[in-house]
């Protein structure tokens, strides 16, 4: 529920803001909590551009299931480009299905939203694992194409470092179950390739 959504202090305007729309950054070797507003603020007169902060509004998209699945936006002014990313609040924080899309900083901002609505409807269609009966675990689908996140596992032990945490469908899987998942392949070869956040995979 958007009511759990962890909020922060903007250490320059004062405003509480959500946790997901906030940045650290270091002024005098202290890092300071800033809004995305203040912060795209000082990028633009840093890098000498026009750029007006625009809140977009969530929206809900169905995924392919027919499930609905809500939306928050942030809007990072990155110099000569901007980034938008939208994804899904889980415990009041960022969590499910994630999307960004990074376009020139001379586009209109509601272009790039545009663009990023359509990336995220075909996201949304595409269906990589499904629930097992038989083996009461998610198993991956016939097409054998897993598309996902690389999250962290939080809860994992944390002295050898913590464990991955995958993102699949919108769903978070845990490393030793991704395993179990891949034991339905034993014997199989694959290839694993490593995409940039802001990157449509193939
Ligand atoms: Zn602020």
């Amino acid at each position: 529920m958007d009511s759990d959504i962890k909020k922060e202090k903007c250490a320059f305007c004062g405003e509480v803001v959500p946790r997901y729309s906030t940045i650290y950054v270091s002024v005098d070797e202290r890092y300071h909590c800033s809004c995305l507003k203040c912060y795209n603020s000082r990028m633009a007169d840093y890098s000498e551009t026009d750029f007006e902060h625009v809140e977009l509004d969530p929206i809900i998209l169905k995924d392919f299931e027919d499930v609905d699945h809500k939306f928050h936006f942030t809007v990072r002014h990155l110099g000569d480009r901007v980034g938008i990313e939208a994804f899904e609040i889980k415990d009041g924080q960022r969590g499910g299905y994630e999307f960004s899309y990074i376009g020139d900083i001379e586009e209109e901002i509601f272009n790039l939203f545009a663009k990023l609505v359509e990336r995220m409807l075909r996201g949304l269609h595409q269906k990589h694992i499904e629930w097992s009966e038989t083996t009461n675990s998610w198993q991956i689908t016939r097409e054998d194409v897993v598309r996902g996140k690389i999250s962290c596992d939080l809860e994992s032990d944390e002295f050898y470092g913590h464990l991955p945490l995958i993102v699949i469908d919108g769903k978070e899987i845990k490393w030793e179950d991704f395993g179990q998942m891949l034991m339905t392949y034993e014997g199989f070869n694959f290839k694993l390739e490593i995409f940039d956040r802001s990157d449509e995979m193939p």
